[in-house]
């Protein structure tokens, strides 16, 4: 509803991500959240580190500048993606963002999962993730509280939502993207 006035927007971008992957069994597979290899804790299931905070990150880049996905950057059928390290996956999303014309002025995620707790890791998490994107990364923990019709009792999802601003002119305009064409989650 309008009352005819116009109004200037800030031009913005607005980028949202999911991941979820699944806990493993295997109690010599390294849990990896943020960046941070968790201690004492087994893993998620995955091709790449299985990083879903990282992963989520990633989307939601990709997303803020209409350049797909992190599955279509970096295929689950690629022998290369194996054990990749997510922060490296989440530093070209950076660049794609850049390479399109914007500039990430924040982004905030949510992880979902009962143990381990997040507070202990969340400063170190947070340090890695804003140090790859150039700008403030913050991660809340929630737990499922027993909820099973959450889903999450065997998985561990989080949720990423990415602001993101015009480089200044002089060093590119905004507004381009790169492949829009179908791809696999990485794991
Ligand atoms: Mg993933």
């Amino acid at each position: 509803m309008t009352d005819g006035r116009s109004v200037d927007l800030p031009a913005l971008r607005i980028g949202q991500g999911f991941d979820v992957h699944p806990w493993s069994d295997d109690p010599a597979r390294p849990l990896v959240l943020g960046g941070v290899t968790v201690p004492d804790h087994a893993g998620l299931v995955g091709h790449s580190d299985a990083d879903v905070i990282a992963h989520a990150c990633t989307d939601a880049l990709l997303g803020g500048v209409g350049a797909g996905d992190i599955g279509q950057l970096f295929p689950d059928t690629d022998p290369a993606n194996a054990g990749a390290d997510s922060l490296a996956l989440l530093a070209h999303a950076v660049s794609v963002v850049a390479d399109a014309g914007w500039v990430p002025i924040n982004v905030d995620c949510t992880v979902v999962l009962d143990r381990p707790k997040i507070a202990p890791i969340r400063e170190d998490m947070e340090r890695n993730l804003s140090r790859v994107v150039g700008a403030p990364v913050t991660i809340k923990g929630k737990r499922t509280e027993g909820m099973p019709s959450l889903g999450v009792g065997p998985h561990c999802w989080a949720v990423a939502l990415l602001t993101a601003a015009p480089r200044p002119a002089t060093d590119g305009a905004p507004g381009s993207s790169t492949s829009t064409s179908a791809g696999s989650e990485p794991g």
